[in-house]
Order: structure tokens, then C-alpha cells, then sequence
């Protein structure tokens, strides 16, 4: 049999962390297949998702900025499955012996088992609060859907946060969703139980936490979404104040291990993909 081929899908792609932890899966797991990194421009997109099983491609991760666009090809191409078709975006494909592709996405339900393993928080019933309202953002609110009794959004970007609601509210009940004016944080934060960072601060070096920390107080839990780096300043203010934290890297290690599911049709080989994770992590810095 010949080697199955599977990779990351995006421009760039240089600084990704998948096929680190996606080779060693299948090692683990004794698969005989690869995973490499393609950085492919908006305007190769299309003819490259045409031609995978031509590449011998049997799977793909799909990363900034085709995740759309991707959902859009499939549509028209082959199927989506319920959760990438609700979100209007498509991290994951599967290319069947057919040729066919089918698309996935496993943000969402990669944030949601992180924010069971490790957060140990289950949203049912609590009231979030989802600071940006980007492309991640709308992952973690529509795989929420209608589990927390309230979800607070907010984001400099006003135009963004009213948009995500439109979508948000297309499928859910309304009333849930709460858009908050930056000015009114600080009582939100007061009523929520958990805070959900889905803006990009953290990412850099030196950059400060995008709440202050004056706002963070007991029960109120954290999930900073941002993972290039081993902690961030949210993070450290919460974790000095007691409060049970953690960084995006279980939402991305849970996204990949859901992909491996999909694509072999058996559990992912968690601690492996965790371990050359952080290693891979460590190697970037
Ligand atoms: P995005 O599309 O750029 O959305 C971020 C939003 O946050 C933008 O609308 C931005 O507004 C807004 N924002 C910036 N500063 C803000 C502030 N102080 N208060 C409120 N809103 C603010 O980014 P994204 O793709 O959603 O990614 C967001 C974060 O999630 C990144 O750190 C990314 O690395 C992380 N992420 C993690 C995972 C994972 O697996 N752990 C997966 C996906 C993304 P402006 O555009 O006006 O600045």
C-alpha cells in the first residue's frame, strides 16, 4: 500500500505546530502515512483542493486564511458535515476512496473538550463572557449554542460583534447573546463565570492582558485562546489571583486529536500529540 498523505493547508504555514504533533500520532499509532505543511495563496486554492487524490492526499488540516473559502468548495464540491455547514467554515477535510471531500470543522469541539479536560468547566447553565469576536471567537459561541444560560460578547470591533450575534442568532435563541460595550466589562465580568480571550493580545511579546486585572475575581474562570506562547499576561494575573486558568494549546491539541478521529476512525493517542506538542512549541520560541 502506498503512503497516505495528509497536511496542513494554509499561507503561511511555516510556524505551524500540526505536522509535529500529527507525525507523531502516527507513529504512536503505527500509520504509515506523513503530514507536511502546504502554503498555498487565495488564488491557488481552488485548483489545489481539486486535484487531492491526484496528490494522494487523504486528509487535510485547513488553517488562515482558507478556512472559508475551504467551506465554500466543499459545499460545492462535496459535503459538510452539521457543525462546519452551521459555522460557514471548514478546518478539516477527509478525502474519501471516492475522491470526494468531506469538511469538517474541530475548533469548536476541540475548545469544548479542552474546556472540559483541562479547564474542568462545563458551560451548561453558567454564563460566559467572549472577549473578540473573530474567527475563534465565533467557533467557541456556536458550538456553545444554547448550553450557557448567557453569553456576553464583546469586541473593539463593533461592527463585528454585531455580526457574529446575526449569525449567532440565526440558530440559537436570541435572548442568550448579549453584546457588551467595552465600557460595561467590568459589570459583566462580575456576573460570568467564565472568560473566554478570543482576541489576538498575548500572541506578542510584552503584550499586556486584555482585561484588567482588577476585573477578574472568584469563580470566574479563564481560557485565553492564544497558544504560541508557554503563558500569557491574562493567564499569570489570573493564576496569581487563584483562579483556575489555562492557554489555548489543550483547544489546539483537542482540534488536531478530533481531525486524527475523523480521519482514521479511532481515538487520537492524546499524551503523545500533547508531549510533541509543547516540544514543538518549545522549538518556535
Ligand atoms: P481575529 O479574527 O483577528 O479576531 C479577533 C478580534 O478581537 C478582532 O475583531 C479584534 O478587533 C478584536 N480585538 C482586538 N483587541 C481587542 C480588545 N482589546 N478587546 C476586544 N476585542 C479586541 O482573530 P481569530 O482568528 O479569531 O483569533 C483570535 C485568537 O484566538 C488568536 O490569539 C488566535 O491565536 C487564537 N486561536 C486559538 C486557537 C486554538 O486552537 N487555541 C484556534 C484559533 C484561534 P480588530 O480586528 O479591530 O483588532
Amino acid at each position: 500500500m502506498t503512503k497516505m498523505i495528509y497536511g496542513v493547508l494554509g499561507h503561511p504555514v511555516g510556524h505551524s505546530l500540526s505536522p509535529a504533533m500529527q507525525n507523531a500520532a502516527f507513529k504512536e499509532a503505527g500509520i504509515d502515512a506523513e503530514y507536511g505543511a502546504y502554503d498555498i495563496p487565495p488564488e491557488g486554492l481552488s485548483d489545489f483542493l481539486s486535484n487531492l487524490s491526484h496528490k494522494g492526499i487523504a486528509g487535510l488540516n485547513v488553517t488562515i486564511p482558507h478556512k472559508i473559502k475551504t467551506k465554500e468548495y466543499v459545499e460545492r464540491h462535496g459535503m459538510l458535515d452539521a457543525f462546519a455547514k452551521k459555522l460557514g467554515a471548514v478546518n478539516t477535510i477527509k478525502v474519501g476512496e471516492d475522491g470526494k471531500l468531506c469538511g469538517f470543522n474541530t475548533d469548536g469541539p476541540g475548545f469544548y473538550r479542552s474546556l472540559v479536560e483541562d479547564l474542568k468547566f462545563e458551560p451548561e447553565g453558567k454564563t460566559v463572557f467572549v472577549l473578540g469576536s473573530g474567527g475563534a471567537a465565533t467557533a467557541v459561541v456556536m458550538y456553545l449554542g444554547n448550553g450557557p444560560k448567557k453569553i456576553f460578547i464583546s469586541d473593539v470591533d463593533k461592527e463585528k460583534t454585531l455580526a457574529l450575534k446575526t449569525h449567532y442568532d440565526g440558530y440559537y435563541d436570541r435572548a442568550r447573546m448579549v453584546i457588551v460595550d467595552p465600557s460595561e466589562t467590568e459589570k459583566s465580568l462580575s456576573e460570568s463565570d467564565l472568560l473566554v480571550n478570543a482576541t489576538p493580545i498575548g500572541m506578542k511579546d510584552g503584550d499586556p492582558s486584555p482585561v484588567s486585572k482588577d476585573m477578574l475575581r472568584r469563580p470566574l474562570r479563564v481560557y485565553d485562546l492564544v497558544y504560541n506562547r508557554p503563558t500569557t499576561e491574562l493567564v499569570r494575573d489570573a493564576v496569581r489571583l487563584k483562579l483556575h486558568a489555562v492557554t489555548g494549546l489543550g483547544m489546539l491539541l483537542y482540534q488536531g486529536a478530533i481531525a486524527f478521529e475523523i480521519w482514521m476512525g479511532r481515538p487520537a493517542p492524546i499524551a503523545v500529540m500533547k508531549k510533541a506538542l509543547k516540544a514543538a512549541l518549545k522549538n518556535n520560541e
